[in-house]
This record gives structure tokens, C-alpha cells and sequence, in this order.
């Protein structure tokens, strides 16, 4: 398995789906994880997971949307385990009432740009300093398969977000490549997680989302945690700048076979 033993890994979003489980997988590598959550229940829960398993993790409640609270939950972080070398900004909204662009209310837009966007950019500007200080490490930022690809489903404001953080990562990743920080965008395809769940339980949406998946399934969100792995680890030493996308060949389908 692909080590970060000695590593400290801050993951915001990780009292649920691919944050909880990123977490699980990266403190079973000797990674000591700080959950960084807005649900202090959810939080608590996964620390729970990983310590009952003999693994190090510890919560800071925070809203990654709120720059003082970012602030504070990095300086945590670091005081707590002497330094940041993996940032995992995972933390994403996906809320009723996102669709068109004319039917969209502006308060949605809002909200989703503030967590989706906002929340990755308030995690690089604290994290960045923390992890130059730690020398060097990997930034994983969320975006989707969305984020280079026309939704068949209309969810606008969560599409402009995650366009915007892979745009965002690719340049924070030439900006910091001699600095030994690397920064990937991960874009997974649909994921069995809460988020999408109740998206998916509408059936006719649910249908047309599946027939656009080669794989012909949704991802498991630990099918997710093993790429986080692979470019949180010195395994992707050499990989910076990229749109890593794990979609189960979504994005290289023009017709789905039966
Ligand atoms: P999830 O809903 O299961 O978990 C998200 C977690 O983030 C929750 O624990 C929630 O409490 C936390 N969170 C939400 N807003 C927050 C905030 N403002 N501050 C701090 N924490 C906050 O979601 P998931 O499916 O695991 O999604 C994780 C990421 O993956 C998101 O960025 C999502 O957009 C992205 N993604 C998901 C899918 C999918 O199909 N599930 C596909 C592509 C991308």
C-alpha cells in the first residue's frame, strides 16, 4: 500500500461519503488525518472509525465557506501535529433548487459558489503557507466530471463551481510546482454517496445518468478514496497540474454500449 506515514492530511467534507472514507483509507497508510467538518456529529463519527481502528485522526468544526473558521481550523491543524503535507478540499453542497440558469435562485447560486469554490480557494490560502513551511506536499481539490463536461442533468451554479476549481488547481499547480507542492483536480463521476443519493432517487433521473456510465454503475466513494491515495502518496510524485478524472469512462463515451 502507498505510505504517508509521518504525513499530516487536513480533509474538509470528511464526516461523510468520499471525505470519510479518503480519511479511513489515508490514516490505515500512517497518515495522521485532521477532519475538518461543519456537522460536528459527522466529524466526530469518522475520527471515531479511525481511532477505534488504532489510527491517529482528531476534528476541527469549521465551515469551509467562512474565512476566519478556515483559518483557525488550518492553524489547528498544524499546531496540533507540527505541519500540513496533504490538503484534501472535499467538501462540496449539491442543493435542491440548483437547475437552469433562468430558474436558478440567486441565494442557491451563492451558497453553492461560497462552499464549492470559495471553500477550495479559503483551504489553499491557508493550507499553501502551512504546507511550504512543512516542505512541500499534495493538494487534491474536488471539482467533477462535470467540471469538463455538459451535465445532462441542469445544475448550474454546481457545474460553475466546479469549473472554477479545476481551472483554480491547475494554476496554483504551475505556481507551486518548484515550491514542492503539487495540486491536482479530481473529477469523479457519480458516486453512491448521500450527496447524489437523493439527487438519484428520482428514477427517470436516475436512468439517465446511468445510461451515459460505460461501467453501467455508480463509483463506490472507496473506489474515490484510492485515487485520493495514489496523489496524496509519493506514488504521483510526478503529477501535478492534471484533471484526474475516475468516471468509469463517462468522458471518453460518445455512445454507451448496450
Ligand atoms: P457528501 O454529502 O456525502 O459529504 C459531504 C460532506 O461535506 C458532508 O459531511 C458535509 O457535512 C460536508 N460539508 C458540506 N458543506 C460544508 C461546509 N460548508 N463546510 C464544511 N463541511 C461541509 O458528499 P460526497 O458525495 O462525498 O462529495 C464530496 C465531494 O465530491 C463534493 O465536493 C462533491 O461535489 C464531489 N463530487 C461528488 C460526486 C458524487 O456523485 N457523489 C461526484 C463528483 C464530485
Amino acid at each position: 500500500m502507498q505510505s504517508l506515514a509521518g504525513k499530516t492530511a487536513f480533509i474538509t467534507g470528511a464526516g461523510s461519503g468520499i471525505g470519510r472514507q479518503s480519511a479511513i483509507l489515508m490514516a490505515k497508510s500512517g497518515a495522521r488525518i485532521v477532519v475538518c467538518e461543519r456537522d460536528e456529529q459527522a466529524g466526530q463519527e469518522t475520527v471515531a472509525a479511525i481511532v477505534g481502528e488504532g489510527g491517529s485522526a482528531s476534528l476541527v468544526v469549521a465551515d469551509v465557506s467562512d474565512d476566519s473558521q478556515m483559518r483557525s481550523a488550518v492553524d489547528t491543524a498544524c499546531s496540533r501535529n507540527g505541519g500540513l503535507h496533504v490538503l484534501f478540499n472535499n467538501a462540496g453542497i449539491f442543493p435542491d433548487g440548483d437547475g437552469s440558469p433562468v430558474d436558478t435562485p440567486l441565494d442557491i447560486w451563492e451558497w453553492v459558489i461560497d462552499v464549492n469554490l470559495k471553500g477550495v480557494f479559503l483551504g489553499c490560502k491557508y493550507g499553501i503557507p502551512a504546507m511550504l513551511e512543512s516542505g512541500g506536499g499534495s493538494i487534491i481539490n474536488t471539482a467533477s466530471f462535470v467540471a469538463v463536461m455538459g451535465a445532462a442533468t441542469s445544475q448550474i451554479a454546481y457545474t460553475a463551481s466546479k469549473g472554477g476549481v479545476l481551472a483554480m488547481t491547475r494554476e496554483i499547480a504551475v505556481e507551486y510546482a518548484r515550491q514542492g507542492i503539487r495540486a491536482n483536480a479530481l473529477c469523479p463521476g457519480p458516486v453512491r454517496t448521500p450527496l447524489l443519493e437523493e439527487f438519484l432517487s428520482d428514477p427517470e433521473v436516475k436512468a439517465r445518468r446511468l445510461v451515459h456510465i460505460p461501467m453501467g454503475r455508480l463509483a463506490e466513494a472507496e473506489e474515490i478514496a484510492s485515487a485520493v491515495l495514489f496523489l496524496a502518496s509519493d506514488a504521483s510524485a510526478y503529477v501535478t497540474g492534471t484533471t484526474f478524472l475516475v468516471d468509469g469512462g463517462i468522458t471518453a463515451s460518445y455512445v454507451t454500449p448496450e
